[in-house]
């Protein structure tokens, strides 16, 4: 059941007062209806944002210009995103947008595309942004080490998908997938992050598979748990990046005790409650949680728990963390193979374009300085500089 309250921006000061892409289409119905209009409005002005990318009120061409003009007249916008940036990977796979929400907060979001074979579609998944900012402090993430600047709003995670679905829309493609892996830690904004997926996946909104959806958790029990239990489909990445509770508690400072083994068991519950497998992300860190002994802890503590491992070689960030050579990674996959674990060495996109966790947020500030670095293809010129968030 819906209230008007759902119609009120979360953050006064900086939310505009109804963003279209906020509202599930019972809340779009019940707009239409409060403004005197006909329930197949919502219908309209839904089939108008989703399915033809709208990007403002006067792209909804297909409602009258009257009913348009009330919806401005009722504080009503399609997204508050201005793209700052647009770089593109030299290969055209990657193409990472800088966006500019409500109240100068940057953040960034990232498509990557994987070839299929024949003429079948490239699957394209976009990498949203859940917070601007983070408050877990991983100490290799750039995001990590800038702090907590804000929680986004539903609205502003989907008005990400929505920009990048405009860029694969001028390709005549279309988004495959949704990952919650860019800045931020999604289950810290458990409500806006549910009512995005929701936005995302319902049948007469994005209409996305809820399968095609993986969130990515830098591990929060209770939220897990809640997350199991909210009737959905979507896959769940749990960030562990060490076997043992010392080590994570050294690169993951906010980790509560006994965390490793409270994660296995949260996995263990999701896949019996939802039936998706989870998959346990591991940065590898040259010389820090790259040995062979703890690969071995590793494959021992996750045998039979039919959760995959996904082997991230971590890229370089500020603090001096680097990715182990070649052959370290690849001995490190063969251990947990031959312990019986299922696992992947993550393939790398865009690398040259900074498309890990928080680094164009961090190239733009850098590039206010002469000489700044901005790698790749850049597309559109930044605005003035962009004030700082917050
Ligand atoms: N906060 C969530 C989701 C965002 S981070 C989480 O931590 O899972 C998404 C993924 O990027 C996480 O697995 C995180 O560990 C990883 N990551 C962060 N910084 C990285 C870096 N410098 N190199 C490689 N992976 C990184
Ligand atoms: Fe936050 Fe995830 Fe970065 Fe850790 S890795 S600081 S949880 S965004």
């Amino acid at each position: 059941m819906t209230t008007t309250t759902d119609f009120q921006p979360a953050d006064p000061a900086t939310a505009s007062p109804i963003d279209l892409f906020r509202l599930l289409p019972e809340e779009m119905e019940e707009l239409a209806v409060r403004l005197g209009q006909p329930r197949y409005r919502a219908e309209q002005i839904l089939h108008a944002l989703y399915r033809e990318g709208a990007a403002s009120l006067s792209d909804i061409t297909v409602l009258p210009r009257a009913f348009r003009e009330r919806l401005a007249a009722e504080g009503c916008v399609v997204g508050s995103a201005e793209e700052v940036r647009r770089v593109v990977s030299e290969d055209g796979q990657t193409t990472k947008l800088l966006l500019r929400m409500a109240g100068g907060t940057l953040i960034e979001t990232v498509l990557m595309q994987y070839p299929e074979p024949g003429d079948r579609h490239p699957r394209s998944t976009v990498c949203v942004s859940s917070q601007a900012g983070c408050a877990m402090g991983c100490v290799f993430c750039a995001t990590g080490q800038m702090g907590f600047l804000r929680n986004l709003r539903a609205e502003e995670m989907v008005a990400q998908v929505m920009h990048e679905a405009r860029v694969l829309r001028g390709k005549g493609q279309h988004v495959t997938n949704v990952v919650f892996m860019g800045m931020g830690e999604p289950l810290a904004n458990y409500a806006e992050t549910v009512r995005a997926i929701r936005l995302l996946t319902h049948p007469r909104a994005f209409s996305l598979a809820q399968r095609g959806i993986t969130v990515s958790t830098v591990g929060l029990i209770h939220a897990v748990d809640r997350l199991a239990g909210e009737g959905l489909q979507v896959g769940l990445a749990i960030s562990l990046h060490a076997p043992d509770e010392a080590l994570r508690q050294r690169l993951v400072p906010t980790a509560g005790p006994d965390s490793v083994h409270n994660l296995v068991s949260a996995a263990k519950r999701y896949f019996r409650r939802t039936g998706r497998r989870v998959t346990f992300e591991y940065a590898l860190i040259d010389g820090l949680n790259d040995a062979p002994e703890l690969a071995r802890e590793l494959a021992a503590g996750l045998k039979g728990s039919g959760c995959h491992v996904n082997l991230i070689p971590v890229n370089p960030t500020a603090g001096g963390y680097r990715r182990p050579p070649r052959g370290r990674i690849l001995e490190f996959e063969r251990i947990l193979r031959d312990g019986g674990v299922n696992c992947t060495v993550r393939v790398e996109k865009g690398s040259e374009i900074s498309a890990a966790c928080g680094q164009l947020r961090l190239d733009e500030e850098l590039s206010q300085s002469p000489g700044g670095p901005v790698r790749g293809r850049r597309q559109s010129q930044p605005s003035p500089a962009p004030s700082q968030s917050q």
